[in-house]
């Protein structure tokens, strides 16, 4: 169905928010009020659609997220269908909080683990939770110890934007390989706490230079409305053949650009009863409006 509108036929990485429920309430969630809603896959309904993306679209990798995935009570069997059964590579991108017994569960299955943060310490913990940050740390040493590769991903917001450079280099000596950092969007609990937003983009590139002159070992990447160049206008996503990434929320509403994720701008969702994808256009969705996807770049 996607490939019929849009004509994309290849679709690298499929992002599976497996539930909206979180043991978190960050100030900057996307989810916002979703957070407390009870949708979620069954463990037979990710299956479906992740051998659905496999078949239909080539995709070769799943990155498993929320909400939080160590709450999701079938995680393990989604992680060892989509390595053992499919041999896709598998990322989940967890808070990081208390996920010790579950991550030696599933250890073996697990490509890359991505733990969040936003900021260092108390920074973190207020955005966040109280023990947030040291929880986190610790489940990055377990991760190491256990022999899986490591990332983190930082939203920029107001509050963290001075202490990049040194979590970045924090986590280097914790063994992380790749810092992702992403723009705070104002949406979900965000569009509630309009203070943490970043309103001058001279704040970025104070952030760059930092990041430059620290001369760092691990890998930080950016999103492109941090970069030098900022974001793009537009481009469509009909104008390409393949594109890196789709992400179905909880209900099986898909978003193809990241900058459309939590506005409600689908163009197609996953039946989740039916195993199909079906297009529901509107004048919102991200097809019409021609939505970019977010394009990375290394500090
Ligand atoms: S940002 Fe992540 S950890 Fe925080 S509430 Fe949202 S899903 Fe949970």
């Amino acid at each position: 169905m996607i490939e019929a509108v849009t004509g994309i036929r290849r679709i690298r990485m499929l992002y599976l928010q497996l539930l909206y429920r979180c043991n978190f309430n960050c100030g900057h969630c996307f989810h916002g009020e979703r957070l407390k809603h009870a949708d979620a896959f069954t463990a037979e309904q990710a299956r479906n659609l992740m051998r659905l993306m496999q078949r239909q679209h080539g995709t070769e990798a799943v990155t498993l997220l929320g909400g939080e995935p160590f709450v999701y009570k079938d995680l393990a069997h989604v992680v060892r269908y989509a390595k053992c059964t499919l041999g896709l590579a598998v990322e989940i991108c967890t808070n990081g909080y208390r996920i010790g017994p579950r991550l030696r569960e599933i250890a073996p299955c697990v490509d890359l683990l991505r733990i969040s943060l936003e900021g260092i310490g108390n920074t973190n913990d207020l955005i966040r939770r109280a023990g947030s940050y040291a929880a986190a740390l610790e489940s990055i040493t377990l991760a190491r110890n256990l022999g899986i590769q490591i990332g983190a991903t930082l939203t920029v917001n107001r509050y963290n934007i001075g202490e990049v450079a040194d979590l970045a280099r924090t986590l280097e000596t914790l063994g992380v390989s790749q810092l992702k950092l992403h723009q705070l969007r104002p949406v979900g609990n965000a569009a509630l706490r309009p203070e943490m937003l970043v309103t001058d983009p001279a704040d970025y590139s104070v952030m760059r230079d930092q990041l430059q002159r620290t001369a760092l070992g691990i890998d930080v990447v950016l999103d492109e409305d941090l970069s030098e160049d900022g974001a793009r206008a537009c481009a469509a996503p009909s104008a390409r053949h393949e594109i890196d990434r789709i992400e179905s929320d909880p209900r099986g509403a898909l978003t193809m650009s990241c900058k459309a994720v939590g506005k409600d701008s689908h163009a197609f969702w996953y039946d989740k009863d039916a195993d199909c994808i079906v297009h529901l256009p509107s004048s919102n969705d991200e097809v019409m409006l021609g939505i970019p996807d977010v394009v990375y770049s290394h500090a």
